[in-house]
């Protein structure tokens, strides 16, 4: 019999401008009867010279405040750390964990609300299903849009020991609850905007043009390449309709991750992550710039957007790469079957031979 997957989503968000300054009111309804109970708030750093940033967002002299570190993108030896450095303040039953920040603090604060109550260490999960009890309460506030990591079921992390890039992908890493504020993103440099915003389209052109479809996950990849186009072709991207699309396509990019998978570009953009230590957004930008030959609508599109937004994509990254980095990269690339078997078909390996993989590297 045909197994159909049974899909989740966010159940709950408030979306708008100035919709952050309901946070606490949706906090302090998880505190318990008593209101003792203490909430988790993970922070990106950018806000740390913002003063009083997390007081105006509900939290109290009580609540465990960290500012995640996202100079690398997460790790599991970073969400381990964190997670001790927590139990060792005393934070052993918070009622919430309140991730504000981008992909990398909202996949941290996802990655910490399943060690709460789940047993061993972050790396014992990677893999599907894997987590076993229900996370704490965890609610995300996305302060940069893109990466859909607010409504995946997924928190990427890197596992330096054993070279292994992957998430919890679990029913239980997906969010109670969000607060998607588009006045947040009103501070990103707009060259991080652009990197960062071009995650939701490149997952959906890719989801598109993929084999494995579903009509739900396309009518959400379709809306989002709409909304990005919008974004990114007609006026300024940061201005407050620009941010606002953006905020939603990003949302609606992790719905349709949900049912589909990338393709091409996602599997060379962890190649150039893992060995060049690049970014995801600015990896992916640097990958789909080198790959006209497989994606020409996206690749036209995507230089009217750079165009038309004046921002600049990084190239020759991979100039001085030496021989044995370059054949790294491929192997990286290469441990992405799913995504490049969506892409290409089972005979992927006689079409993107090697040969032309590093041809493709070379050329960033
Ligand atoms: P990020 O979270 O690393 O943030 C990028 C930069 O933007 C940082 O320097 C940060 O300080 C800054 N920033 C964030 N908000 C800001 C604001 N309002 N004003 C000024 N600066 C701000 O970047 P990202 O691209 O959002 O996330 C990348 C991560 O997301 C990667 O680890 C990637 O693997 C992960 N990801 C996860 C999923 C998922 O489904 N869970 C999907 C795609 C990507
Ligand atoms: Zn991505």
């Amino acid at each position: 019999m045909t197994t159909f997957p049974n899909i989740k989503n966010v159940p709950r968000y408030v979306f708008g401008p100035g919709s952050r300054h309901s946070l606490s009111t949706l906090v302090d309804a998880r505190r318990g009867r008593n209101g003792h109970n203490p909430a988790v708030y993970l922070i990106d750093p950018f806000f740390t010279g913002h003063g009083d940033f997390p007081q105006s967002l509900g939290a109290r002299t009580d609540d465990a405040i960290r500012y995640v570190d996202v100079a690398e993108e997460p790790t599991t030896d970073a969400v381990n750390s964190l997670l001790d450095d927590l139990r060792a303040a005393g934070v052993n039953e918070p009622a919430v964990i309140v991730g504000v920040g981008g992909g990398t603090t909202l996949d941290t604060a996802k990655a910490i609300a399943n060690l709460f109550t789940n047993p061993g260490r972050a790396e014992d999960y990677q893999g599907w299903d894997l987590v076993k009890h229900p996370g704490v309460y965890k609610i995300g506030v996305p302060t940069i849009s893109g990466t859909g990591a607010e409504s995946s079921r997924t928190c990427v992390m890197t596992n330096h020991r054993t070279g292994l890039k992957l998430g919890m992908n679990s029913d239980y890493t997906i969010y109670d609850q969000l607060v998607l504020d588009p006045e947040l993103t009103s501070t990103v440099d707009r060259n991080q905007f652009f990197y960062t915003g071009m995650d939701a389209y490149i997952h959906c052109v890719e989801s598109l043009a993929g084999r494995y479809r579903s009509p739900i996950g396309d009518s959400f990849s379709a809306t989002v390449l709409e909304l990005c186009k919008r974004v990114f072709l007609d006026g300024d991207m940061m201005s407050a309709s620009g941010r606002e699309n953006l905020m939603v396509a990003s949302y609606l990019g992790g719905c349709a991750l949900a049912t589909s998978f990338v393709g091409i570009i996602h599997p060379l953009s962890a190649g150039l992550s893992v060995v060049l230590g690049l970014h995801h957004g600015v990896a992916n930008c640097i990958t789909l710039n080198a790959l006209a030959e497989f994606y020409p609508e996206a690749h036209a599109q995507f230089r009217a957007m750079i165009e038309a937004q004046g921002v600049s994509i990084p190239a020759g990254v991979c100039a001085s790469a030496s021989d044995e980095q370059l054949n790294a990269m491929c192997d990286a690339a290469s441990l992405h079957e799913k995504p490049l078997t969506n892409a290409l078909g089972p005979e992927y390996k006689s079409i993107l031979t090697r040969e032309r993989m590093l041809g493709l590297y070379r050329r960033m």
